[in-house]
């Protein structure tokens, strides 16, 4: 997807510090944190939304990558959240798949 940020940034056209990166996955800091700590990790390959996922291999490497980060960050001290908005109604502003690492505070519920 040539006009994705989200590509851009896995792609390296958008220089990103990335906190982690695999073959699959890449997680950097959010621009707009929401939490002392919020972090995105998303998969390298262009999904639209977690509606476009077919293969469930996806899963397995962006959970498995966020709960790895999450400890590297030592996140789960304290405990964290782990978001993925989907859909106009769900709140997703960017149409590549990403989950949302947040952690730092004391994280409301129910969501607004
Ligand atoms: P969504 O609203 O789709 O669940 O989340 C998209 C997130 O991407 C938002 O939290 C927003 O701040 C973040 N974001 C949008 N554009 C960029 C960008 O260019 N760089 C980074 N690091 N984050 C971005
Ligand atoms: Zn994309």
């Amino acid at each position: 997807m040539s006009d994705c940020i989200f590509c851009k940034i896995a792609n390296g056209d958008i220089p990103t510090e990335f906190l982690y990166s695999d073959e699959n996955v890449v997680a950097f800091r959010d621009l707009n944190p929401q939490a002392p700590v919020h972090v995105l990790v998303i998969p390298k390959k262009h999904y639209a939304s977690a509606s476009a996922v077919e293969d469930d291999s996806v899963w397995s490497n962006l959970m498995s990558s966020a709960v790895k980060i999450a400890k590297q960050l030592e996140l789960d001290k304290n405990g964290y959240r782990m978001v993925i908005n989907t859909g106009e109604q769900g709140g997703q502003s960017v149409p590549h798949l990403h989950l949302h690492l947040l952690a730092g505070r004391n994280l409301g519920w129910p969501p607004g």
